[in-house]
């Protein structure tokens, strides 16, 4: 049976959904990614949506060798997370697992925010400065929860 076309990016294929905001008109949409991509925006359009394999959370390295486990704690956003990016990034930290390449997890290990977004954001950089702000404020989210992996033996 076919797929049904469902609403997706043009540009990279991933499926688009739409965000609670908590204001009832407000419909934003969003990459259905743990951290949206960060070198160019959203353009819904309708189609069939291209399976993802997995890959690093952070650098989209292909065949993560660690899964970080969901949040169990409570979880602080940092403070250059937009507002708007809040509920999302929350969802993605306390309900799904997170992969990472072993260069990754290193420096998720020592807690290097710089040295993480210098890695990501070198090899796909940023739209523009509030795009690198929320990219630092969505892995500096997911460090201060002190995450510890497991390996990925799949
Ligand atoms: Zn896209
Ligand atoms: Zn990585």
């Amino acid at each position: 049976m076919p797929e049904e076309p469902r609403p997706l990016c043009a540009h990279c294929g991933v499926v688009v959904k739409a965000v609670d905001t908590g204001r009832p008109a407000e419909i934003v949409y969003r990459h259905d990614l743990r951290v949206e991509p960060w070198d160019h925006l959203l353009e819904p359009v309708l189609g069939t949506p291209r399976p993802l394999p997995p890959a690093c959370d952070f650098c989209e390295a292909p065949e993560p060798d660690w899964i970080y486990p969901p949040a169990t704690g409570p979880v602080a956003p940092h403070e250059d997370l937009p507002a708007s990016e809040e509920a999302p990034l929350l969802h993605e930290l306390t309900r799904h697992e997170w992969f990472a390449c072993d260069t990754c997890s290193v420096l998720i290990a020592d807690g290097d925010l710089d040295g993480l977004l210098d890695r990501v954001l070198g090899d796909r950089p940023a739209l523009d400065a509030p795009t690198a702000r929320r990219v630092r404020g969505a892995f500096g989210t997911f460090l201060a929860q002190d995450p510890h992996p497991y390996p990925n033996l799949t």
